[in-house]
């Protein structure tokens, strides 16, 4: 066992979490106490000040009841939860999921990640993740408001611009979140950016929408050109059909590259020659109407192949954009097979364990998506400085600013993940997010 190996193992014994109890969060956490242990140990501050071992444990988890009625007059409970894990750079920020999958692990998992993500934005953002354990599907439009305004009855007192602001996840899109917004001004009495991902009408940015897709996409150019190489003409397999595949799909068709699928949770709609805006916009109709990709357009040339995953279309770049552990091992090993040279997160944590260390040693490209994913949160900073400015940038504006970003991180972590041979992304991107947080911790003192 080498020396991280073994400072790791020490360390996850300590948690409270286990492999068992709380498998998702245990992954995360392990992942990232391979790579900056040997880092915390070799700076007495940071050791001193166990910066790891306290980002491991959430400030606080606020785990609520949520009741609601729906349209028939029937009372209906759900868990909501918030996980606050750190605001040692800025107020807590992150997502809201509503899936009947959502539990206490996968929260903390988001929240861990989600710290390091905002620490690589080198934006003022501190990390957290919430949401509840609700299935959406087949819920008219007034159950989602009440079920909306029932959640913020429980979180309002928690959430603030400088207190905690989420955003939308797994389906909390714009129309949540215009709901949620409204319930919290109006139980606070103040018109505040106490949510991003916000409409247009009322305090939104240009491009929070498309930033997560579009960002991933910016990435993937920033990594591909660092190799002297370019995305046009290149195969790209997506998964997911939600924002953020959507968005990268739009996006990479723009940059001249070739998407040839996206897929939900029923099968995978396959484009070999590519597919075009117009197919990947009925693919957001069908989404937007809670609809499954089969029948595609004749025009298109695309086939539904029903419960079937993409990664068996030898793409030369594959995005997972669906959810967490989405790809295991044998699916990345099909993925090498046909000559994949590079995959990019844009789900958090799509891949489990043994297919990133599939994937490593094979030598393929891994984007993490606490990098490559990133763009969704950093427009949601730039959306709470124009709030509380009250001056909105144009779409082009914000893009420009989206491009810039995506290219700060890839510089960062590039930095940090450069050995002496090709660079660990994956390294990279813990090392860069771990040192601005053990800064900040460490020296705001014992907390
Ligand atoms: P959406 O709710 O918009 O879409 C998620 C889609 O993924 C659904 O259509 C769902 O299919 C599909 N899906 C779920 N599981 C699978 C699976 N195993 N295989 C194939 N498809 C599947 O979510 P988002 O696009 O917002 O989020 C996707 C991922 O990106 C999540 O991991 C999220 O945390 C991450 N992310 C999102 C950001 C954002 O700004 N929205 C920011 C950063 C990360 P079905 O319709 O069949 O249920």
């Amino acid at each position: 066992m080498n020396r991280s190996d073994a400072l790791a193992e020490a360390f996850l014994a300590e948690l409270s979490v286990t492999d068992d109890s709380h498998p998702n969060t245990y992954h995360a956490i392990s992942d990232v106490a391979r790579d900056v242990l040997t880092v915390e140990k070799n700076d007495p501050a940071w050791s001193a000040a166990r910066v790891l071992r306290r980002l491991s444990d959430p400030d606080r988890i606020l785990s609520f009841r949520v009741t609601w009625e729906d349209d028939n007059g029937d009372v209906r409970v759900n868990r909501g939860w918030r996980v606050q894990g750190s605001n040692a750079i800025g107020p807590y920020k992150g997502g809201l999921r509503f899936h009947p999958s959502v539990n206490e692990d996968v929260l903390r998992f988001l929240a861990f990640e989600q710290c390091f993500k905002n620490a690589l934005t080198g934006l003022p953002l501190g990390g957290a993740k919430g949401g509840a354990n609700l299935d959406p599907r087949g819920l008219s439009e007034r159950e989602i408001m009440r079920f909306c305004q029932a959640f913020m009855a429980q979180l309002e007192p928690f959430v603030g611009p400088d207190q905690d602001v989420p955003a939308g996840d797994i389906n909390v899109g714009a129309r949540e979140i215009g709901y949620l917004f409204g319930a919290w001004r109006q139980r606070r009495g103040l018109y505040q950016g106490s949510l991003t991902g916000k409409g247009l009408s009322y305090g939104g940015s240009e491009m929070r929408i498309e930033a997560t897709g579009f960002g991933l996409v910016y990435f993937v150019q920033a990594a591909l050109a660092e190799q002297g190489h370019d995305i046009k003409g290149k195969r790209v397999a997506i998964s997911g059909k939600g924002n953020v595949a959507t968005h990268a799909a739009l996006k990479a068709t723009e940059e001249g590259a070739r998407v040839i699928s996206l897929s939900d949770t029923s099968g995978t709609l396959v484009a070999p020659d590519g597919m075009s805006p117009d197919l990947i916009r009925w693919v957001q109709e069908r989404k937007a109407r809670g609809e499954d990709l089969s029948d595609p357009p004749k025009s298109d040339a695309a086939q539904f192949r029903e419960g079937e995953v993409p990664w068996d279309l030898e793409p030369d770049i594959a995005l997972p954009c669906a959810t967490q552990n989405e790809l295991d091992a044998s699916m990345a090993r099909t993925l090498i097979d046909g000559q994949v040279e590079m995959v990019a997160e844009g789900a958090n944590m799509p891949l489990t364990s043994d297919a990133a260390r599939v994937l490593r040693h094979a030598h393929v490209v891994h984007l993490p998506g606490k990098a490559a994913n990133a763009g969704g949160v950093a427009v949601s900073g730039l959306e709470m400085s124009q709030m509380s400015q009250r001056r909105f940038a144009s779409a082009e504006d914000v893009d420009a600013s989206l491009r810039s970003i995506m290219a700060d991180i890839h510089a960062r972590v590039s930095e940090e993940g450069r050995g002496t041979g090709e660079i660990d992304y994956v390294r990279g991107a813990n090392l860069a997010g771990y040192r601005r947080l053990a800064k900040a911790i460490s020296a705001q003192g014992i907390l």
